[in-house]
């Protein structure tokens, strides 16, 4: 792993309590230590985390001097309401997004003006020309509501041809689902930086929940050990560390370009793992 320059990022999102942005503030401060490129903060589809995105993704770059991105995502909001949102993100020095389509939740039927991530991508160029660097979504696994394999890489080529600088990828912890995408990314002539997103294993309820939703698959050995593991949240912890040392590790030595990293707003994990592999020297 030596030789390497590598770009990091960290994923937070928007804290509900007063308690939980003190919280956030310290995990915030122990991770700006490792000098990531960027933070970016969640947005909630629909824009119910409006106010909250807007402000976090503000006090984080004012106070760690690190570069934040907001996630955008288009499903459930006007053009207008879009376009209002990125200047005040141009006017406050925020200069990346994390463009997205977003998942409504159930019950919330309208789309929205723009009905995919690519027509956000396009519009975000329309309004403002190349001042953002954007990224967005890649799915390894393909994602759940793609038609076909086909189909989704398609769909991620409309993205990179509207002008997606980069792209963060779902978790994943089958490391032969990024590779082979990365392959089929390359016949497609989709030549952008494609970051692995990695999740970190604190909790197997949580995790098994989101996996369901989003479509990672967690592979049946780490299942059946998470699940052994019981109320034991200890061991779930220790070998949650193992596993996704060894997954970035090998991502790594495999040539990915950086890591973006979903916090779930705790830093130990994150720590632990940039200790494990010592990234300091790679970051
Ligand atoms: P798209 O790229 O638009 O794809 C959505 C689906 O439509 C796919 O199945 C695709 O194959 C299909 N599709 C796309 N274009 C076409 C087309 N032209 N014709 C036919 N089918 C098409 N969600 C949030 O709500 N807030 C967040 O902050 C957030 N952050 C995320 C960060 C990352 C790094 C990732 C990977 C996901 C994030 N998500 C977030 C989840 C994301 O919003 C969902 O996965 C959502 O279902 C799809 O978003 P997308 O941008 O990938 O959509």
């Amino acid at each position: 792993m030596i030789g390497q320059q590598l770009r990091f990022s960290f994923e937070f999102f928007p804290p509900k309590t007063d308690a939980g942005l003190e919280k956030f503030r310290v995990v915030r401060s122990q991770l700006a230590q490792l000098k990531p490129e960027f933070f970016s903060v969640t947005y909630g589809a629909g824009g119910s985390t409006r106010d909250t995105t807007l402000s976090t993704v503000l006090e984080t770059q004012n106070h760690s001097g690190i570069a934040t991105a907001p996630h955008l995502s288009s499903v459930g909001d006007t053009r207008d309401s879009l376009r209002q949102l990125l200047n005040q993100y141009k006017d406050e020095g925020i200069n990346r997004i994390v463009a997205l389509r977003g998942d409504l939740p159930s019950g919330m039927g309208a789309t929205g003006e723009l009905t995919y991530a690519s027509d956000l991508v396009k519009f975000i160029r329309e309004e403002t020309g190349d001042h953002f660097q954007l990224e967005v979504a890649a799915y390894p696994e393909v994602h759940p509501q793609a038609v076909s394999a086909d189909a989704d890489l398609k769909a991620f080529k409309l993205k990179v041809d509207a002008g997606a600088n980069s792209a963060i990828t779902q978790y994943f912890f089958n490391i032969e689902a990024y590779h082979y995408f990365m392959d089929m990314c390359d016949k497609a002539a989709i030549d952008i930086p494609i970051y692995p997103g990695i999740m970190p294993i604190t909790n197997f309820t949580n995790l098994a929940r989101f996996s369901d939703n989003c479509g990672a698959e967690i592979p049946r050995w780490i299942r059946k050990r998470l699940e052994g593991y019981g109320d034991d949240i200890e061991s779930i912890k220790q070998f949650g560390e193992e596993v996704i040392t060894r997954l970035v590790e090998t991502l790594i030595d495999n040539g990915a370009p950086g890591i973006h990293f979903y916090t779930m707003n705790q830093a130990k994990p994150i720590l632990a793992i940039w200790d494990n592999l010592s990234l300091n020297e790679l970051a």
